[in-house]
């Protein structure tokens, strides 16, 4: 296939492994550079809402993802001082079959290794890994694209080039290089354990959300329940680049103290063999996504907090998106030329603009309501018993009532 219909995209995450599979489906040959030499398992468990499960089902990943996902009866926001629930916001199949497509929690590996298996089984998208993305250059037939294997330096023409390199972006770098990542001064533990070593009910069937002082706990099944993935948000100034620093058993312990944690959370941070840590950065909002023939996807834009568990779901729709714009003027009976392309990214980022920087807020603001402290946590937890789970999942409908 020609230069004309090929689309770089730079990255194998799950924004570049669904925008691939959604441009391929559009009729365009893609080229995925991933620099890693396979697709490592960075974090654990991953919070997918309708709003993506349904764009993944869409592309033909139900079966291989309903196979390896959990879909969690309920959200419980529990409390951290008494160890009970606040409320519960129902999800199961009544709310599936509402949001017509399911809530699904699923370890990132499965995910990401559905994602591949269908990228690899795909003619039209080549995905090669070990293969670094570090240059472009634009001309009017549209972009050269430098990329290494090693020692080894080779270019690529291609129609359009997609930075889907995540929040630590070489693409945006290039594009933007004053745009740059903020530390929120937060950082997340991560550890799974056996759910045999964590015998209650409640744990294998739904999302737990523990809210207290400066910090909070979710707590999720994950590989069809056999484990259970802990998440743990603390205040901290270590603020290193990466997914995967090892984190110190008796150091999270000690930030979730007697004082201010029932025992039955702490039993469940004290069940964990090992933890990682990662702090917490997020781009500003509104930033450009698009110069060119270029543009930004998933967190290489907007990489945000992940207190509205919507980073991935984010790229998941920008993917979407940006298939949808590309394919509209330059699909397989489209008749857009390399000089429209710009014109398609601008549409893509102006259509994803408002809506992202809309959960980047939520994010933000569900961050400052979990950890709030003394009087206000009391009035905030009588605000939600008030309201109740049903109104309060209703609440997030903009988010999960999203469609392509
Ligand atoms: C603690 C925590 C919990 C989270 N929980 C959720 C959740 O429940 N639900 C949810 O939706 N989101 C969640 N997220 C957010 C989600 O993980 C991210 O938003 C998502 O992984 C971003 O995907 P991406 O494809 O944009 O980037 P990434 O997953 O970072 O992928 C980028 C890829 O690009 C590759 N790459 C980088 N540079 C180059 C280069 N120069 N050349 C070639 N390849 C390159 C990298 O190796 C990587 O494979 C969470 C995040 C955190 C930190």
């Amino acid at each position: 296939m020609p230069a004309s219909r090929t689309i770089i995209v730079a990255g194998a995450g799950i924004g570049g492994l669904t925008a691939s599979l959604a441009l391929a489906a559009r009729g365009f040959r893609v080229i995925v550079l991933e620099k890693t030499e396979r697709l490592e398992e960075a974090g654990a468990g991953l919070q997918l809402s309708p709003n993506a499960s349904r764009v993944l089902i869409g592309l033909g990943l139900g079966d291989r993802l309903a196979q390896r996902a959990v879909a969690p009866d309920a959200v419980t926001v529990m409390s951290a001082r008494s160890g009970r629930a606040v409320v519960r916001l129902p999800l199961g199949n009544a709310a599936a079959a509402r949001a017509g497509a399911p809530y699904w929690v699923i370890h990132r590996a499965d995910l990401q290794s559905a994602l591949e298996a269908e990228v690899v089984a795909h003619p039209s998208i080549d995905l090669r890994l070990g293969c670094r993305f570090e240059d472009f250059a634009s001309d009017a037939r549209g972009i050269t694209v430098g990329h290494r294997r090693r020692t080894e330096r080779k270019h690529e023409q291609a129609l359009a080039l997609i930075g889907a390199d995540g929040i630590w972006s070489t693409v945006r770098g290039q594009l933007f290089p004053s745009t740059q990542p903020r530390f929120s001064g937060l950082i997340a533990w991560r550890g799974t354990v056996d759910a045999r070593a964590l015998p209650r009910a409640d744990l294998r069937a739904g999302v737990q959300l523990w809210m207290g002082p400066q910090a909070h706990l979710v707590v999720y099944p994950i590989s069809g329940g056999r484990r259970i993935n802990l998440v743990a948000i603390v205040a901290d100034d270590w603020h290193r680049e990466g997914w995967s620093a090892p984190g110190e058993a008796h150091e999270i312990k000690n930030r979730f103290a007697a004082a201010g944690w029932a025992s039955s959370a702490r039993d469940m941070i004290g069940a964990v063999e090992s933890w990682k840590r990662w702090a917490l950065f997020a781009m500003p909002d509104g930033g450009i996504w698009t110069a060119g023939a270029t543009a930004l996807l998933g967190d290489a834009s907007h990489g945000m907090l992940p207190f509205a568990a919507q980073g991935a779901g984010m790229a998941i729709e920008d993917a979407a998106v940006l298939a949808q714009c590309l394919g509209d003027s330059h699909g397989a009976n489209a008749a857009g030329d390399a000089l429209s392309v710009p014109a398609s990214l601008q549409r893509y980022a102006q259509a994803r603009r408002a809506r992202v920087a809309r959960v980047q807020r939520l994010a933000r603001q569900n961050g400052k309501i979990y950890h709030l402290t003394g009087p206000m946590a009391l009035a905030r937890d009588l605000a939600m018993q008030a309201l109740g789970g049903e109104r309060l999942l209703a609440r997030q409908g903009w988010v999960y009532d999203w469609r392509p």
